[in-house]
């Protein structure tokens, strides 16, 4: 038997962190049993269901590099299909029209609230044959009156329901609509999904599901409910967490890789390893290593991941992701280093593109001010005579490169008889208007020859001028 699973999204919302895990072990599951991946959008509700969260949707799952073999399917060019099935099921009596009008089920509900009973539906309408002049009826699902059904859960175990606790479920609505429990299990069936893995607020609708897909003449397949991802503070994963749509994610700049190798260690682990390749995840992953409880989302830990992934991905890439965060940043790349320098010279000290960008704008323009703090901490009279050593040899230099740089620094503090940190955080202040650079010979290579002169002499000047105050 070959692996299908399928990830089924409802377009009321935008891709989160929930639906995007779930997609991912979904895929994974897929991609490692050399099975197939299918992607429904389950856009019935059309009320709730708009174009943008389609185009979410699908953009987040593209981004992400989540490709489905088959699909998308829509619910909305199904609707024969289940019509079909509910004219079947009406011949057959496995489903049955229901009269019964809104007045009399709240009534139902109260008498039974008020008895302290489970509110179901009491299967009035089961044995009628005749249609209730005046009213709309819904057809509901003939569902077994005893005997019970067990979901063998691949991450929760053996859960069993007993059939007298489920009632007759609306499968569709009296303006002929189909509901959501139903067509689910239509779609099942006709696409062949051997694994169903989705979040663990789907448990109570798999009995009813189980039941449907027995009433169509097929096995159930195999039913994996993953727990829920939450705060950090332990409370349902919302907003104030942070970024809802996975989208958002993208313009801070994190990397899709780290994205994905975030969300597989959310209830998924192999050993103690934290950093996965995507090629790692699908030799590794099996619904059976998740684990049953709720895992809590970490934003400082997707951080470090993400940090990771800049850190080992090859400069050529991170480059050419890098580019748009520089454009998007004001910055024209063509005015600064070979982006794929910069990426070298910048990739272990970003956790996210974006900072990237921003902590190399001086590479690219200058900037307005030297750091007050910075400066008055490093720009003293004591290094007037070797700043203007330092800018008289840089400048004197035929060719720009990174030993040069080095070589020259080294002999000005050899010189001056100054430890290297004495000159070298002078310079870098000047240079990048800040404290913090990559090594003070990859930043002024990077800057170029020309611009570190020029912030080198005005530099100097601010230091003399402090010099002349101060004498
Ligand atoms: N459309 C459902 C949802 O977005 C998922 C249905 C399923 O996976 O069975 O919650």
């Amino acid at each position: 038997m070959s692996v299908r699973t399928r990830f089924a999204p409802s377009p009321t919302g935008v891709l989160h962190l929930g639906s995007i895990r779930t997609a991912l072990f979904c895929w994974l599951y897929a991609r490692r049993r050399g099975g197939r991946f299918i992607l429904r959008i389950e856009d019935t509700d059309r009320e709730r269901s708009t174009p943008e969260n389609v185009e979410a949707i699908l953009d987040g799952m593209s981004w992400l590099g989540l490709d489905a073999d088959e699909g998308p399917f829509y619910q909305t060019e199904r609707f024969e299909r289940y019509e079909q099935v509910l004219a079947e099921w009406l011949e057959t009596g496995k489903a049955y029209r229901c009269y019964c009008t809104r007045e009399e089920l709240d009534a139902l509900r109260e008498r039974q609230m008020r008895a302290g009973e489970r509110v179901r539906y009491n299967g009035l309408c089961r044995d009628r044959t005749e249609a209730r002049p005046g009213v709309d009826p819904v057809i509901r699902f003939r569902n077994p009156l005893d005997g019970e059904v067990v979901v063998d859960d691949q991450v929760r175990g053996r859960v069993v329901f007993e059939n007298a606790q489920l009632d007759d479920l609306i499968i569709a609505r009296s303006n002929g609509t189909p509901t959501y429990n139903f067509t689910v299990v239509v779609d099942d069936y006709d696409m062949r999904i051997t694994h169903v893995i989705r979040g663990d607020d789907h448990l109570n609708n798999t009995p009813r599901q189980m039941n449907m897909i027995e009433a169509l003449g097929a096995a159930p397949p195999v039913y994996a409910h993953l727990p829920m991802i939450l705060g950090p503070d332990g409370s349902k994963l919302s907003k104030r967490h942070g970024a809802v749509d996975i989208r958002e994610y993208r313009e801070e700049g994190y990397l899709p890789e780290a994205m994905l190798n975030y969300l597989v260690r959310l209830g998924w682990s192999h050993g103690d390893q934290e950093i996965f390749s995507r090629e790692e995840m699908v030799e590794l992953f099996d619904i059976s290593d998740v684990n049953q409880s709720a895992s809590a989302f970490n934003p400082e830990k997707l951080r470090w991941i993400n940090q990771q992934h800049i850190i080992a991905m090859p400069a050529e890439k991170l480059a050419e992701r890098l580019m748009p965060f520089l454009v998007k940043a004001g910055l024209d790349p063509s005015e600064g280093p070979d982006p794929v320098h910069l990426a070298e010279g910048f990739h272990e000290r970003a956790d996210t593109l974006l900072h990237m960008a921003a902590g190399a704008r001086y590479c690219y323009e200058d900037f307005e001010a030297i750091e007050p703090k910075s400066a008055k901490k490093h720009l003293r009279p004591v290094v007037l005579e070797p700043m203007r050593a330092v800018r008289s040899r840089l400048a004197g230099l035929s060719h720009w490169g990174k030993t040069a740089i080095v070589e020259t620094i080294e002999g000005v503090a050899e010189d001056y008889e100054l430890a290297l940190g004495k000159i070298g955080q002078p310079i870098r202040v000047a240079v990048t208007g800040g404290p913090v650079s990559p090594p003070l010979d990859v930043t002024l290579w990077l800057v170029g020859q020309a611009r570190s002169i020029e912030r080198l002499d005005h530099a100097i000047e601010l230091i003399a001028q402090r010099a002349g105050q101060t004498r």
